[in-house]
C-alpha cells in the first residue's frame, strides 16, 4: 500500500503525493524570468535586482516556493531518517524539469556543503537531489568540480562589500578536472535545494563562467522571496 508523504491517505502506487495534495503545493507560478523570484501578479519581465546587477547565471528554475508545507518537506528531509522525503523533492523537481522543457545541460554540479558539515549531517542534500534529476534527465553529474572550502560564518553583521568578499572565497572551482572531462561544458546546471538570495548561485556562475563555461543555470526545488522588499 502507498501512502502520500503529505496527508498519508491512500496514493497510487509508485507517487509521492496524492493528486489533491499536489495539486495545493506552492507553485511558482508567477516569477522573474532571470532569478524566479516569486511575486503575485501574472506579470513577466525581469525584478529589479536583475535589471540593476545583471546576474552571472543565464536562468533559475524553481518549481515551488519557499513556503508550507515545501519548507516542512525540506527541513525534515534533511534529517538522516527522512530520506524519503529528499527522494521524493528530487522525484518531483526531475518531472516538473520535464514538464515545463527546461534547457538540459551538458554537466550537472551539486552546490558543494562545507566538508565539516557535511561530515556531521553524513550528507548533502543538494548532492542527492542532484543525483535523482541527473539520473532522471540522463545528464552527467560531477561532485569534484566545486568545492567548499570555509565557512562563511554569519553574514548579517556583515556590509554587503564584506559578504560579496567572503562568498567569492566560500568556493573553488577544481579547473583541473573541468579540463579533464572528455570535453568542456559548455553549459552547467547547479543544483540546490533553496534557493534564497541567489548570491551564491551567481558567486558560483561568476567563477565557472571565468573557467570557461559559457552558459550557467541553476535548479532549486523551491525560491524564497526575498527579504529586503
Ligand atoms: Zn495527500
Ligand atoms: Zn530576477
Amino acid at each position: 500500500m502507498f501512502f502520500c508523504l503529505l496527508c498519508h491517505g491512500i496514493n497510487p502506487p509508485g507517487r509521492d503525493l496524492c493528486p489533491e495534495c499536489l495539486r495545493q503545493l506552492p507553485w511558482n507560478r508567477f516569477h522573474c524570468e532571470r532569478c524566479a523570484e516569486p511575486w503575485d501578479d501574472p506579470f513577466t519581465g525581469l525584478c529589479q535586482h536583475c535589471v540593476t546587477e545583471e546576474p552571472y547565471f543565464d536562468l533559475c528554475y524553481s518549481p515551488l516556493r519557499y513556503a508550507f508545507p515545501v519548507d516542512q518537506l525540506i527541513l525534515q528531509g534533511k534529517q538522516p531518517n527522512r530520506g524519503e522525503l529528499l527522494l521524493a523533492l528530487g522525484r518531483l523537481l526531475g518531472h516538473c524539469i520535464l514538464r515545463d522543457r527546461i534547457p538540459l545541460p551538458d554537466l550537472i554540479l551539486p552546490v558543494p556543503l562545507h566538508p565539516d558539515k557535511q561530515q556531521t549531517r553524513g550528507f548533502n542534500q543538494a548532492g542527492i537531489l542532484a543525483r535523482l534529476v541527473a539520473r532522471r534527465l540522463r545528464r552527467p553529474l560531477r561532485y569534484d568540480v566545486i568545492t567548499k572550502v570555509r565557512e562563511r560564518g554569519p553574514q548579517k553583521a556583515l556590509s554587503r562589500a564584506e559578504r560579496q568578499q567572503n562568498l567569492q572565497r566560500a568556493f573553488r572551482i577544481n579547473r583541473t578536472v573541468l579540463r579533464a572531462l572528455p570535453q568542456l561544458p559548455r553549459h552547467v546546471v547547479l543544483v540546490d535545494d533553496v534557493m534564497t538570495t541567489g548570491s551564491t548561485l551567481n558567486q558560483l556562475a561568476r567563477q565557472l563562467r571565468s573557467s570557461g563555461v559559457e552558459r550557467v543555470d541553476g535548479w532549486a526545488v523551491a525560491r524564497a522571496a526575498r527579504q529586503s522588499r
